[in-house]
């Protein structure tokens, strides 16, 4: 097996990438750094305006679908669509997500629901239909955005953690499965990045904020493009035997006391 050299070992030449919640936030991140290693992305999410926006600072190479993750059964038109607008989709982030902080108690089976069916049953549709062509072309990563709360129990999260810790399992299961195929399935855990979803669930709320700052050895909320660039190294040929790792990209908060 021949070795990539630097800088083509974490290159995205070639690679078609599709990024949901791409047009904000820590997705939009992704996309750009995914971009600027060479991929050509394509922005997935439901409001048109930050799509459009996201691709067009972009530029050539970016595009984007508005498509709603929990539409279940349009997963495998988006990937058809991708394909033959852009090419067979060769790198999948499962990024769209939505938050919910409210105590465990009052948390209702339809917002547990609604919270699961975009995190839990979105990434699973959309996986399937991707995967079912990387298996044949024995080739691809897919990517979800997982969590602190895919690690540990965050207090008010209940929803929120019953869906990223899904994707702790859903990461070895896949990975076990489509490893003899040649897919990679691995995931990101973002510690506390500045966005717009964090920047809600803070507001109004500083003591979580200073707790949050107190347990993160780093002392600072991280960037989207921390995640941006691990998104890419995991998604490259640099880590080409990766597969159903979730990577902490988290200031040391998962480590620190
Ligand atoms: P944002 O709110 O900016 O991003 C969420 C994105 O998901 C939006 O672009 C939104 O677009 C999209 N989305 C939500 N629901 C759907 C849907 N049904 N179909 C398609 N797209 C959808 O917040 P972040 O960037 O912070 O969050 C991105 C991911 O990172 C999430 O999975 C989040 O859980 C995770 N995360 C965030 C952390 C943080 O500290 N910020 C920490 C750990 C994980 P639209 O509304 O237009 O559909």
């Amino acid at each position: 097996m021949s070795t990539p050299g630097f800088p083509e070992a974490f290159s995205l030449k070639g690679e078609v990438a599709v990024v949901t919640g791409g047009g904000t936030g820590i997705g939009l991140a992704i996309a750009r750094a995914m971009h600027g290693a060479g991929a050509r992305v394509v922005l997935v999410g439901r409001r048109e305006s930050e799509l459009a926006a996201a691709a067009g600072a972009l530029g050539a190479g970016s595009s984007y679908i508005v498509h709603d993750v929990t539409q279940l059964d349009a997963a495998p038109a988006l990937v058809e669509r991708v394909a033959a607008d852009v090419g067979p989709v060769t790198c999948l982030v499962n990024n769209a997500g939505i938050h919910l902080k409210k105590p465990a108690v009052d948390t209702t089976p339809a917002e547990m629901e609604s919270v699961l069916r975009t995190h839990v049953l979105g990434a699973h549709a959309l996986t399937s239909a991707a995967a079912r062509g990387m298996i044949e072309r024995k080739a691809g990563s897919i990517l979800f955005t997982a969590s602190m709360a895919s690690l540990f129990g965050i207090p008010l999260l209940i929803a929120y953690t019953a869906a990223k810790s899904a994707y702790a399992g859903m990461v070895k299961a896949y990975a076990t499965e489509f490893s003899p195929h040649g897919v990679r399935v691995n995931a990101v855990a973002p510690g506390w990045i500045e966005t717009e979803m964090s920047r809600k669930a803070l507001a109004g709320d500083p003591a979580r904020r200073d707790r949050i700052l107190t347990r993160t050895p780093m002392g600072r909320l991280g960037v989207p493009s921390d995640i941006g660039w691990a998104a890419v190294y995991l998604s490259s040929p640099a880590a080409r035997f990766v597969t159903g790792v979730i990577l902490p990209v988290d200031g040391g908060i998962s480590v620190g006391f």
